[in-house]
């Protein structure tokens, strides 16, 4: 609650939001608020202040237990389990109406939890909740079956799409209320139950939503939501015996030990993880629209968004009008407290992420790359996690900060003479999640498309997304399609019903 004050100087707080955070937060099993087992509790910070908002329940292998043990009894029996699928739907419908309707409650809880400024939390974070909200409402009467024209004289087969069951979901800090909504939204819609344990970094917006679900009309147990850490609460949850499937976004360190953890009980598995993107700027681009769109693709949320365009790739002949033009955008961008209605970038959300991507910024210094703008935290912060939006040039392939994924507001900006092998260049990597190119040749943009290994291209744009498109990864950015039709194949699993019609 200090830290609450003091970091809305600039902004009214809303009453609701100051009352939720002097509550004694709970946990959310079988539809009751309670405590962890083991009582203890850990802190949430507000990157911007470093102070404590909130007491968080911190849970363990047990609660996760009595979680899995409610949505796994919803799942069987119950109004969830008999519920039809347009009322499943309207249940969702009525989430998306109440997240609504307390819009600007979760926009702050997400700009104090995280840092991100209010106002992209407002126009961005959570109409885009509301939106995957409904378009999975929507997806509920719409899961289908199909009959197979099979040979056998007499006999009739069909399939049946039917829920996984309890499916564990563990999600990150970046986008913390929309990342929940890519995972409830497809995952309830087919009709399964869910745990879900938020980022112990941001778990505040999850625990708020956790109180609309009975006004929406969930049934108890149908979403479980426990606090805690990655190793105490999300291991559970991957090694629990009573859960059908995990659904995880974060880094491919993790994901790696998850798919390694998962096979003991042969869950199926969904993966969005981490990426290196490269952003293309051929000389034939809208150069100004092009530079302009370098900077939203690196500092968007203060470059903490897997699909961030990290690697520049600037085409010689253009590479002087383009690198001005993004030094002057990520001078001018205004650094400061997300509740501040000047800040266009806040803090980074954590001090462990402060250091990770200083850490990068110092390494890169000594591979030899050039820090054009930025390069740490300005002088006149003398506490919160912020960092001055980042250009390096004169850097090699091999070096850190070309091959690893910071997670900050730091892009590495690479001049290139050959437009054919600019390609195999931004593939050069071992993620895959998305990547973007800038011409204005429709056939050179086409095939750029084709050829980019990479579950997203866009093609004069950076960072559209849209609950009806997929997301996900090639190569180790992970695999599963969040959003649009194909995330109900991450939620379904095919029962092929075989009927003798005598005939
Ligand atoms: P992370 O460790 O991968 O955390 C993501 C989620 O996984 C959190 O809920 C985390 O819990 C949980 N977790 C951690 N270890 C786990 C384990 N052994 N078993 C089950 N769950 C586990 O990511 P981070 O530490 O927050 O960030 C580190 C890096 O990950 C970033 O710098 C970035 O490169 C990448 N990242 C990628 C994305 C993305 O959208 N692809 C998002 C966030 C981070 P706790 O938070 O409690 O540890
Ligand atoms: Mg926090």
């Amino acid at each position: 609650m200090q830290a609450a004050a003091a970091a809305t100087a600039n902004t009214n707080i809303d009453p609701a939001v100051r009352e939720f955070l002097g509550r004694r937060m709970k946990m959310l099993i079988d539809g009751k608020w309670v405590d962890s087992v083991s009582g203890k509790t850990f802190q949430t910070i507000d990157p911007s202040t470093e102070e404590s908002l909130a007491e968080i329940p911190d849970g363990n292998a047990e609660d996760v237990d009595r979680a899995v043990r409610a949505a796994r009894r919803a799942f069987e029996s119950g109004p969830w389990a008999s519920m039809s699928a347009s009322e499943r739907g309207r249940a969702i419908w009525k989430l998306a109406d109440l997240i609504e309707q307390h819009a600007e409650e979760f926009a702050q809880l997400e700009t104090l939890d995280n840092g991100k400024p209010l106002s992209v939390a407002r126009a961005a974070d959570i109409p885009l909740v509301v939106d995957h909200f409904r378009y999975y409402a929507g997806w509920a009467t719409k899961v289908e079956g199909e009959t197979i024209p099979v040979s056998a004289p007499g006999m009739l087969a069909y399939t049946l799409r039917e829920p996984v069951g309890v499916v564990g979901q563990i999600i990150p800090w970046n986008f913390p209320l929309l990342m929940l909504a890519w995972k409830l939204g497809a995952a309830l819609a087919c009709g399964n139950t869910v745990v879900l344990k938020p980022a112990e970094q941001t778990p505040l917006s999850a625990l708020r939503f956790g109180e609309l679900l009975d006004d929406a009309g969930i049934p108890p147990g149908v979403v479980n939501i426990v606090t805690g850490f990655g190793e105490t609460a999300g291991a559970p949850i991957v090694d629990h015996p009573g859960i059908d499937k995990i659904a995880f976004t974060g880094s491919t360190e993790v994901g790696k030990s998850i798919m390694s953890a998962a096979s003991k009980t042969l869950k199926r598995v969904s993966l969005e993880l981490g990426g290196k993107s490269p952003n293309i700027v051929f000389a034939d681009a809208d150069l100004d629209e092009a530079a302009a769109g370098a900077a939203a693709a690196i500092y968007f949320n203060h470059g903490q968004c897997c699909c961030a365009g990290s690697r520049l790739f600037i085409e010689q002949k253009a590479y002087d009008k383009v690198m001005p033009k993004l030094i002057e955008y990520s001078e001018k961008i205004s650094l400061g407290p997300g509740m501040d209605p000047a800040t266009q970038m806040g803090p980074l959300v954590s001090s462990e992420q402060f250091t990770r991507v200083t850490g990068f910024l110092t390494a890169g210094q000594k591979e030899g790359a050039t820090v054009a703008t930025g390069g740490g935290r300005p002088s006149r912060f003398d506490k919160g996690y912020f960092v001055a939006p980042t250009v390096f040039t004169d850097v090699r392939p091999d070096m850190k900060v070309v091959r690893e994924e910071i997670f900050g507001p730091v892009v590495c900006a690479i001049p290139f003479k050959d437009p054919e092998d600019v390609v195999r260049a931004g593939n050069e990597t071992t993620y895959g999640l998305a990547a973007a190119v800038w011409t204005r040749d429709i056939g050179k943009a086409h095939r750029a498309a084709r050829l980019l290994k990479a579950g997203t291209v866009w093609i004069n744009c950076y960072n559209q997304f849209d609950a009806a498109a997929p997301f996900g990864g090639y190569k180790q950015s992970g695999f599963g399609r969040e959003m649009g039709k194909a995330a109900l194949d991450l939620y379904t699993q095919i029962k092929t019903v075989w009927v003798n019609t005598g005939a």
